[in-house]
């Protein structure tokens, strides 16, 4: 879970600069339960903060991952979606419009690990499922 006050203790100490550019990209993600594209924190904080670029969007949201304090969702290959929630989770995406909803699962998210599978140990797992949202299905 991102907390504004340890992602700036975190960059601190891989050494990134703390701008008020980040401040407002981890502001902007804390407590969030959507799943917002770089290019929608990118859009949403342009107004105040003209210089902003989206690389910097994008590598706040690696050094923040890194930390394992948000994720970075791989779920469609153009574009990339950032979540805060990092509790174990899976994720529906909707082909039509595209929108991520967060899925609680059943069924058991860690994988039973055989002897013989030359597996050690499993630190994350991803699961996407695709489909329709009731809106688009409805229209
Ligand atoms: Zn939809
Ligand atoms: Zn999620």
């Amino acid at each position: 879970m991102l907390k504004v006050d340890e992602g700036i203790k975190h960059l601190h100490s891989c050494g990134a600069k703390v701008t008020s550019q980040r401040i407002a990209i981890m502001k902007s993600l804390e407590g969030r339960d959507d799943h917002p594209s770089a290019e929608k924190i990118f859009l949403e904080l342009k107004p105040h903060y003209p210089t902003l670029s989206i690389a910097t969007v994008y590598s706040t949201a690696q050094l923040l991952a890194q930390a394992s304090m948000i994720r970075i969702l791989s779920i469609y290959e153009k574009k990339v979606f950032f979540d805060p929630d990092t509790t174990p989770h899976a994720h529906f995406m909707c082909t039509s419009c595209k929108k991520v909803i967060d899925l609680r699962t059943d069924f058991e998210l860690k994988a039973r690990i055989d002897l013989d599978s030359g597996i050690h140990s499993i630190d994350s797992t991803e699961v996407f499922h695709y489909g329709l949202c009731s809106l688009c299905a409805n229209s």
